[in-house]
């Protein structure tokens, strides 16, 4: 079965009356239900736990890790996040959400400022989805319609990604790449922009769907390790 951590800041949640009445179990607490209902094996993992929530075993045991991240970025220790860049480099999934465009991992596994506009104003957004037969957008109509939500704007500092998934419309006229895919080494890589913590987003059904096929996509494939280094021949080289 699948192994996925689901990683939130969860302070906002403690902070904020709004964001506790939407989230009332945390962000963490909302994503982690809706993966638990498609049948996978769903932990979570929050900031103020010893080492975060991610200790080496934790981290040994997931496949795929989900990070929600925002107003404590700079209180995310280097020793985890190096750990957390490992991993993926070695396999494991990363489905990056919203505000964790500026997280430390985010942003050492792009190497840009991964800076953006934003806006808080109730924005309409309209997330259209551009590569159709993509498997993250499976089950997923035309675009996806948010009544309100933070703006995100373009210059979005990140490397071309691989594969762009979905680009975002606002009705204060700015567009966003809102859903990208990434390799890094041997793990798969997603951002994908909305939920914002003061918007019930993690309750659509629609953005629920998203995040449950990227976290099917992102999940490390049973591979040989490759072989690094000094190679003795394969075949007899004849002496010349
Ligand atoms: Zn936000």
């Amino acid at each position: 079965m699948l192994k996925v951590t689901v990683w939130n800041e969860n302070r906002h949640e403690k902070k904020n009356q709004v964001v506790a009445e939407i989230y009332p179990n945390g962000i963490h607490g909302a994503i982690s239900a809706f993966l638990e209902k498609e049948g996978l094996d769903v932990k979570t993992a929050t900031l103020d736990e010893p080492e975060h929530g991610l200790t080496d075993d934790v981290l040994e045991n997931t496949d795929v890790l989900v990070w929600w991240g925002h107003m404590a970025h700079h209180e995310v220790s280097e020793e985890i996040v190096n750990k957390v860049v490992e991993k993926v480099l070695g396999g494991m999934g990363l489905i990056v959400l919203h505000s964790g465009h500026f997280s430390k991992v985010f942003k050492k596994l792009m190497g840009t400022s991964c800076d953006l506009k934003w806006r808080e104003a109730d924005d309409r957004e309209r997330l259209w989805v551009v590569e159709p037969s993509h498997p993250i957008v499976a089950g997923i109509n035309q675009y996806i319609e948010l009544e309100k939500e933070e703006m995100y704007g373009e210059h979005f500092d990140v490397p071309a990604p691989d594969e762009l998934i979905f680009l975002s419309w606002f009705e204060g006229g700015e567009v966003f790449r809102s859903g990208c895919t990434y390799k890094r080494g041997n793990g798969k890589i997603f951002y994908f922009r909305p939920g914002h913590e003061t918007y019930p987003t993690y309750h659509n059904e629609e953005i629920q769907k998203v995040i449950t096929n990227a976290v099917k996509w992102a999940a490390p494939v049973d591979y040989a390790r490759p072989i690094y280094g000094n190679a003795k021949p394969l075949e007899e080289i004849s002496k010349k």
